[in-house]
């Protein structure tokens, strides 16, 4: 296929944001318009609320959203006792509403164990180098990652000393410090290049013995706490080009700010007259399997249809039977604390990336085990630079106005 054919976020190159202050005049405008939008989806699902409330059997003649056939539903779903048999998707609106809507984050009372299992380096496209880490944890199956930039952010659980494993063992497994290079025999030391300069100088012990002082995360630059991004799984997005969400975009943009020299950063910041997200300290991508929010890719598709029903993603999902969002994110806080985020290790904090106000809670976890600083939003493209770059469909404008109207997003 060919590259021209594919969404901007879908190129390897990640392409320089515009020079001219007036795209901001543009997101504005567009995010004002795409506020002024939604009077039509309140007045209906008002009406519906209304109605379902009136009368049960009245609302089932009234409904504006369509009824949903039985094999959409999924399978722990059990159909309501309705007159004449078939569903009533209003009253199973507003049933699921109100149990779905009013929740706060989930904040689990105690972090998941996390074990970061193998870490290995990824030159990337655009030409930054990046750690990819793997883990497992005692909550699910999956393997959720860490993205990893710059060369101050270590893994403890890797680095931590296996019984009876070789110095092989661990340059396999990822848990060295400097470089590999042929040759190499020891995981602590790089004996050619820049040997042992992030985890080397706070090790007080020999390679039998347990690691015993964890680098200094931002100690570099004391005043920059390092950028993350909590990103979750998304097929249709990020692989399969889908012009149904941003999710693409977003994991381009997160890895874009997070590889980009830091004169290139404050340029940039100058030229859209923007605070510096600084990535002097770093940035970790945390990206989380969790697929469509958590209902997973099967789910995720039925909702599709739904969209094309005429839900929106909110409505769709809670017709299915499934919260609006059934993301949790406390193996994001326990691999950040893995990662030396955690206020244990790390006095600055860390500034997150991310356009949703429970995000910040939900990371910090339920003792504060993180501390987020600040919060970076991410404009999409398209907004930024009116319609010129990033994904430009009716679909993402949908997606994104039910963020802001219904899920509490705030874009800018
Ligand atoms: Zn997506």
């Amino acid at each position: 296929m060919s590259s021209s054919n594919l969404p901007s976020h879908a190129s390897p190159t990640f392409a320089a944001q515009p020079n001219s202050s007036t795209p901001a005049i543009d997101s504005e405008i567009s995010l004002a318009s795409s506020r002024a939008a939604p009077p039509s989806l309140h007045n209906r699902i008002d009406d519906i609320r209304l109605n379902a409330a009136l009368s049960g059997s009245e609302a089932s003649s009234r409904t504006a959203t369509p009824s949903v056939p039985p094999s959409l539903l999924s399978p722990s779903f059990t159909p309501p006792q309705t007159p004449g048999g078939s569903l009533n998707s209003a009253e199973l609106l507003q049933q699921a509403q109100a149990t779905a809507h009013s929740k706060p984050p989930r904040l689990l009372s105690c972090l998941p164990d996390v074990e970061c299992i193998v870490r290995a380096r990824i030159p990337t496209t655009n030409g930054a180098e990046m750690f990819l880490h793997l883990y497992r944890n005692d909550t699910d199956n999956k393997e959720h990652l860490a993205i990893v930039f710059g060369n101050t952010i270590r893994s403890r659980s890797l680095d931590q000393v296996r019984p009876g494993e070789t110095e092989m063992d661990r340059m396999i497994r990822g848990a060295y410090t400097g470089k590999l290079h042929p040759g190499r025999v020891s995981s602590w030391y790089d004996d050619v290049g820049a040997e042992g300069e992030v985890g080397g100088q706070n090790r007080t012990t020999s390679a039998d013995g347990p690691v015993s002082g964890v680098p200094e995360v931002t100690q570099n630059n004391p005043n920059q706490a390092p950028l993350v991004r909590i990103h979750s799984e998304c097929y249709t997005g990020e692989t399969a080009w889908s012009a149904r969400c941003d999710c693409g975009e977003q994991l381009d943009e997160a890895a874009r700010l997070m590889s980009l020299p830091m004169e290139t950063l404050t340029e940039v910041a100058s030229q859209q007259n923007l605070p510096v997200p600084s990535n002097a300290s770093g940035g970790v991508i945390i990206y989380l399997r969790q697929e469509g929010r958590g209902i997973g890719l099967g789910e995720k598709l039925k909702a599709y249809n739904l969209q094309d029903l005429g839900s929106d993603t909110v409505e769709a999902n809670l017709l299915l039977r499934h919260p609006a969002d059934a993301r949790s994110y406390g193996l994001a806080t326990a691999m950040l604390v893995d990662l030396g985020l955690g206020v244990d290790a790390n006095s600055h904090g860390i500034r997150l990336l991310t356009n949703n106000p429970d995000k910040v809670r939900a990371i910090e976890g339920a003792n504060r085990e993180v501390v987020v600083k600040e919060r970076v939003a991410m404009v999409p493209l398209a907004w930024r630079t009116g319609g010129k770059m990033g994904i430009t469909s009716s679909e993402v404008e949908g997606y994104l106005r039910t963020k802001i109207s219904k899920m509490g997003h705030m874009i800018q």
